[in-house]
C-alpha cells in the first residue's frame, strides 16, 4: 500500500514537532527542514491542528507544538484518519469493475490494508523518534540558511 503524499508529509510533521521541545518552529521552519513546500505543510499543519494533533502557540517564543494527544498518536490511527477508509483499488467507478459483486480479490485487499494499519497501530509517534531517528532530525536545520522548495 502507498501512503499519499499528504500523510506521508504529515508524519514527518510530527516527528519534527516531536523531537522539539525548546525552540517551537514556524510552519515556514518546518517546511524548510523538511525539503518540502510551504503550502503542503501549511495544509497538513491546519489538518493536524483540526485533529488535536498540534498546536500553534503564539506571542514570543511561540510555535508549532505537538498536544500531549499528538505525542502519544498512534500512527496507524493518523494513518486510517488521513488515508480514508477507502479501497486500495477503484473497482466502483465511471467503469465499474464486472467482478465487484463477487470478487474475492476485493476482500483480499482489504483484509491486507487493515493488516497495513493494524501493523503501525502499536507505534506512537514518540516512538519513531528514538535514535537513531530522532538526533537525526535534531540536527536537520531550521534557520534562515535552510532550503525551501
Ligand atoms: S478485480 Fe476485484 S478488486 Fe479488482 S477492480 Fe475488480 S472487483 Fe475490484
Amino acid at each position: 500500500m502507498r501512503l499519499t503524499r499528504f500523510t506521508d508529509l504529515a508524519l514527518r510533521v510530527l516527528m519534527r514537532l516531536a523531537v522539539e521541545e525548546a525552540d517551537l518552529p514556524t510552519t515556514r521552519e518546518v517546511a524548510a527542514a523538511m525539503q518540502v513546500p510551504y503550502t503542503h505543510t501549511a495544509k497538513v499543519v491546519a489538518r493536524l491542528q483540526h485533529l488535536g494533533l498540534v498546536e500553534a502557540r503564539r506571542g514570543r517564543g511561540g510555535g508549532l507544538t505537538l498536544t500531549a494527544a499528538g505525542r502519544a498518536a498512534s500512527v496507524g490511527g493518523v494513518v486510517r484518519e488521513l488515508e480514508g477508509a477507502g479501497d486500495v483499488v477503484e473497482c466502483e467507478g465511471a467503469t465499474p469493475c464486472p467482478l465487484r459483486s463477487a470478487c474475492l480479490l476485493r476482500g483480499a485487499l482489504r483484509r491486507a490494508q487493515e493488516a497495513f494499519f493494524a501493523a503501525l497501530d502499536p507505534l506512537t509517534v514518540d516512538d519513531l523518534v528514538a535514535p537513531p531517528t530522532g538526533p537525526l532530525l535534531l540536527g536537520i536545520g531550521t534557520g534562515p540558511g535552510s532550503s525551501t522548495t
